[in-house]
């Protein structure tokens, strides 16, 4: 088996190389997104091993259908970069590692809370520079917050029990609410109620139409003003402008991004020497109460291990001609 791995970082290599020591397979790395120009480098290749932005839209998974890519191994949970209906029409087979490690973007979301609210950032800063002044440092508590999480799958079970953990009083809204949580004493509301009462709304869903831009003009409207927003998930669950618009107008007290709605064109390289071409992401990273990480949440070791391991078994059970519970098939979108 030959597999092209697109945007593959250091990390990545090192991981996967790991991992195939145990399967044999024939890695060729490209540091370049998947797309429909690049799509042409897996010529020769048996399946695309593929990342959170590359762009496997229909264009793309044509190119590939006819190079004979029989299979697509995405490295991350999310599957929203895929046409799936397109891949499946070609007969392309999609698996994706569904679960890695919850609490690697459980506990970076986390990190963003307490470093906006205790401004850690700036006083590492500060005391290298010999500044030992306290002044606007003024932080808050966690303990009696009410902290609102959307959507409580993997990651924010993990995240609503290391917030009780803290004290907060946790809120929560998913289409499908989860018993267990509600023993441990999570209150599920309407979405509504999450936005109006919530300190801090932290987003833990998936990108589908339903849930694009759910945080725009209305729902930043009802947020308590001062509050923190905080999205690990997917950037195009925000209203970019709207966001800018309610932090210029200082109703949104802090904001705390691992992901952003524009991204493809920017994370996962270095673009220090370049200018940047996106006023968007420039104001927000002049705010000193927005925190902007480029899509880190995932990068622990025992996620990209367990990454790494379940992409190498993923292709293992599509050389068998197995079936798969990491399959995504439009089926199951249904
Ligand atoms: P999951 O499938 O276990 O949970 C998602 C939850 O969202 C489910 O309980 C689902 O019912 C709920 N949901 C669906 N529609 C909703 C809606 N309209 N409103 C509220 N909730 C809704 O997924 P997960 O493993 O917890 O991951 C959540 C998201 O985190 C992923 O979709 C992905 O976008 C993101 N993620 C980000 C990183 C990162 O590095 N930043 C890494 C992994 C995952």
């Amino acid at each position: 088996m030959k597999i092209a791995v697109y945007s593959a970082k250091s990390y990545d290599i090192e991981f996967l190389d790991h991992e195939n020591k145990t399967y044999g397979y024939e890695l060729d790395y490209y540091e370049v997104p998947l797309n429909r120009k690049t799509a042409r480098l897996a010529a020769g290749a048996d399946a695309v091993c593929a990342f959170v932005n590359d762009k496997l839209n229909a264009d793309t998974l044509h190119a590939l259908a006819g190079l004979k890519i029989g299979m697509i191994a995405l490295r991350c949970a999310g599957f929203n970069n895929v046409d799936i209906e397109t891949a499946s029409e070609l007969g392309i087979r999609v698996m994706r590692v569904p679960a890695y490690s919850p609490h690697a973007v459980a506990e970076h979301a986390v990190a963003l809370i307490l470093t906006l609210s205790r401004k850690t950032h700036k006083a590492y800063n500060r005391v290298r520079d010999a500044n030992f002044s306290l002044e606007r440092f003024v932080g808050f508590d966690l303990e009696k917050k009410t902290v609102g999480v959307v959507g409580t799958g993997k990651i924010g079970q993990v995240f609503a029990g290391i917030m009780m953990g803290f004290g907060c009083n946790v809120l929560a809204y998913d289409p499908y609410p989860d018993s267990s949580l509600r023993e441990k004493g999570v209150r599920y509301a309407s979405i509504e109620d999450v936005f109006r009462t919530s300190d801090i709304v932290s987003l833990h869903c998936p990108l589908t139409p339903e849930t694009h831009q759910l945080v725009n003009k209305e729902t930043l409207g009802i947020m308590k003003k001062g509050a923190m927003l905080i999205n690990t998930s997917r950037g195009k669950l925000i209203n970019t402008e709207d966001v800018i618009a309610a932090l210029r107008n200082k109703h949104l007290g802090y904001l705390g991004i691992d992901v952003y709605a524009e991204e493809e064109k920017l994370f996962f390289r270095d673009l220090s020497e370049h200018i940047i071409d996106d006023e968007k992401i420039m104001q927000l990273s002049t705010f000193p109460n927005v925190l902007i990480t480029a899509h880190q949440a995932f990068l622990t070791k025992e996620a990209l291990t367990e990454i790494a391991h379940t992409t190498m078994e993923n292709i293992s059970v599509y050389s068998k001609g197995e079936s798969s519970k990491n399959e995504v098939t439009r089926e199951m979108i249904a």
